[in-house]
């Protein structure tokens, strides 16, 4: 293997001068020879010095135009993690700034978790709080991503996809975030070859033969733009290039398009000096193209929450092919493509001072808060990314104001951003004056008034299928999170019993206390009906819980025999008896009792405890065996089916059994049995055995019986 020595401190400086960036040049040469000192020995799987990849990373934050101790710590970023130097020593060295900086890098990294997703969420959290202390952290911990994937090549197979899976999972949106695009695209690129090598090798091959192919008429484009500009005396650099893969990829397999369907591949991008000569460029390229309509769009007057400014518009060129026409200042395309980093300026030592003012990070202030709402790592890791990957579109207020929601908001992601309890009350909604369906797509530049009603029962759980924002989500979520705890309960039972029945298994037996152990350190849940009332409201998915029973029940055979035998099912009565453990119950076949029914317990020979309704006429006969009942009560911790018996009387008609059945399966009740009779007078009596977990379930089922055409009478045998 070809392996490079580092660069030596006389190269290493001169790479720095080749930069536009200042710093102090015996400062930096001592932070150069101490990293080589600490990592002397030390290789990385190529074969390499060490040393080689702290250097590569101060100079990837130099291209950065970083402030000096950030270079530094680009040069030091490994010394707490892989050397036995510790805080004190940078901090005595180079000053408590840099030595923050290395330590928070080192934090984010050090720590390891149990599952890749409270890992990730971990990681998110750490880097939140590392920006939202000193956003050099996360600027060294891009860096060295960045190299990290650079060589990834050396790293093993299965490594390499995972470090590149992390990378497009955590990295690539907070860079696009930071709108660092140099650094997102670079990092999206390279993940996706590693990920998808076939793939993107057939795309870097169908995207040069595209530009050969167009190669003439793009230049001829950007030589006729260029003649123009030059007869108006407006001073510019244009340049013609293709996007970057990744993107164009993910545009292929998200729309589902073939690489020929893909319109904007190539883009010219115009640079000029001043402001209004953006409007100008594009008011020349307007009249000697005609634009897509619907393609322009204005992020100077409304730059993007990540500082992007730019005019985007998409014409055709003679021969009826679409090209996208950037237009910017040279400062703007810094700002494209440094980002945050370009309005990063720091004077040496104030630390956290920002001089360049207006940029507005807010947005990390308010995602931790929001964060401390959320109960589980996956949840939260939804709504940060949610936040970071969405572009943005704007939209007015009745009074004119500017909101700022990703873009694909709906009038109920408006509704929560000027108020919990507008979103909450929220009945309808009008756009520029007319009404729209809650589920509307808000557009640029839209008024949106939003119609309330004190009367409103809350928001619909339905709307959790359409809202964008994390905020609208979040807050849908703590509605039905605090005003329906019952019945996120039960709607969250009723889900995972339904599931779990496919796998033989039901709510009673599936929670044996291994998997409750390994369901609450997962998912931070602290009781069973914790976690129905998050599956009910939505805040933890099925599929975060069934594998983890799999895991336990399924998968290990002996457990498996475990939970089918007998032995098991004795517990399974769902009631408690007085005074008794382990007693075996059964249920009187006479009544047929249901959780909520009133029950008594009838000490049986040799068989344990019948249960009885208190008014079964059947039991109260042989009450001069009174010394044989025993108190018994519904465990309400643990309901399980329970079987009902129904007697449905109505006329015949043709379909009544057919909308009888309808009407249960409705509901999600099983049916056990079921005869019917119909007598000379044409009148049907069904029998039927179904089902319920409880009284309130089996009167829901009977109204819905009653309800149904033809029927006169249904009543419990
Ligand atoms: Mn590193």
């Amino acid at each position: 293997m070809n392996v490079k020595p580092p660069l030596t401190l006389e190269q290493y400086l001169g790479e720095l001068d080749k930069l536009d960036v200042s710093f102090d040049r015996e400062r930096v040469k001592k932070a150069y020879l101490f990293a080589m000192k600490a990592h002397e020995g030390q290789l990385r799987n190529s074969g390499e010095e060490y040393i080689v990849h702290p250097i590569s990373v101060s100079l990837i934050l130099a291209e950065l135009r970083l402030d000096e101790d950030t270079i530094i710590a680009g040069l030091l970023h490994d010394v707490l993690e892989d050397t036995p130097y510790e805080y004190d020593a940078i901090a005595n060295e180079f000053g408590a700034s840099i030595a923050e900086i290395v330590d928070g890098v080192t934090k984010i990294e050090r720590i390891k978790y149990e599952s890749k997703e409270i890992q990730q969420a971990e990681n998110f959290r750490k880097m939140l709080l590392a920006m939202s202390e000193d956003l050099r952290v996360i600027l060294v911990k891009l860096a060295d991503r960045l190299h990290n994937m650079r060589t990834l090549r050396f790293k093993p197979g299965p490594s390499r996809i995972a470090t590149s899976d992390e990378t497009l999972e955590i990295y690539v949106p907070i860079a696009h975030r930071l709108g660092i695009f140099r650094m997102k695209w670079e990092m999206e690129d390279l993940a996706f070859r590693y990920k998808e090598p076939d793939k993107y090798e057939e795309l870097v091959n169908k995207v040069d033969m595209k530009r050969r192919e167009r190669e003439k008429e793009i230049s001829s484009m950007m030589e006729d733009i260029s003649v123009q500009l030059d007869e108006m005396k407006i001073p510019h650099t244009i340049s013609g290039r293709p996007k970057n893969l990744y993107s164009i990829y993910k545009k292929m397999t998200f729309k589902n398009l073939a690489f020929e369907e893909i319109h904007d591949i190539l883009a010219i991008r115009v640079i000029v000096k001043e402001f209004e000569q953006c409007y100008s460029v594009l008011g020349l390229i307007h009249s000697r193209y005609k634009p897509m309509p619907g393609r322009f769009k204005d992020y100077i007057a409304m730059p993007k929450p990540n500082m992007y400014q730019s005019l985007h518009t998409t014409v055709l060129s003679e021969n009826g092919q679409t090209f996208e026409v950037q237009i910017r200042t040279e400062e703007m395309h810094q700002v494209a493509e440094y980002g945050v980093a370009a309005h990063w300026k720091y004077k040496a030592k104030q630390r956290g001072e920002q001089v360049s003012g207006g940029t507005d990070f807010n947005w990390i202030e308010q995602m931790m808060e929001w964060q401390r709402d959320l109960e589980n790592p996956a949840e939260f890791i939804d709504s940060v990314k949610m936040d970071l990957y969405n572009t943005h579109v704007y939209v007015f207020t009745p009074r004119g104001n500017v909101i700022e929601l990703p873009d694909g908001s709906t009038p109920v992601d408006f509704a929560y951003k000027i108020h919990t309890d507008i979103g909450n009350n929220c009945v309808g909604a009008k756009v520029n004056g007319r009404i729209v369906p809650l589920n509307y797509q808000l557009k640029l530049g839209d008024m949106v008034e939003i119609l309330t009603s004190k009367a409103s029962q809350g928001p619909s759980r339905d709307w959790l299928l359409f809202v964008q924002s994390s905020q609208a989500r979040n807050k849908i979520k703590n509605f039905f999170k605090k005003a329906n705890i019952l019945e996120n309960i039960e709607k969250g039972k009723e889900m995972l019993e339904k599931e779990l029945r496919k796998y033989n298994l039901n709510l009673k037996n599936a929670f044996p206390d291994p998997v409750m152990k390994d369901l609450s350190s997962k998912l931070t849940i602290k009781s069973l009906d914790q976690l129905f009332s998050s599956i009910g409201y939505g805040g933890i998915s099925l599929r975060q819980v069934i594998p983890t029973i799999r895991e336990h029940l399924i998968e290990k055979d002996d457990q498996l025999r475990m939970i089918r035998s007998p032995k098991a099912s004795r517990a399974e009565g769902g009631v408690v008896v007085e005074g008794m453990d382990d007693m075996l119950v059964r249920f009187a076949k006479c009544c047929n009792p249901i959780p909520g029914d009133q029950i008594i317990g009838f000490i049986t020979r040799g068989s344990g405890v019948t249960i009885h309704r208190s008014d079964c006429t059947n039991f109260s006969k042989k009450s001069e065996e009174f010394n044989r009942f025993i108190d018994v009560e519904w465990n309400e911790a643990q309901p399980i089916a329970h079987t009902a018996k129904i007697k449905v009387i109505g006329h015949d008609r043709p379909g009544l059994l057919g909308d009888v059945t309808a009407a249960l399966s409705a509901l999600k009740i099983s049916i056990r049995g079921l005869s019917a009779k119909v007598n000379n007078d044409q009148m049907a009596s069904l029998m039927l055995d179904f089902d319920v977990h409880n009284l309130e379930e089996l009167d829901r089922a009977m109204k819905q019986l009653k309800n149904i055409k033809s029927i006169m009478e249904v009543h419990r045998l």
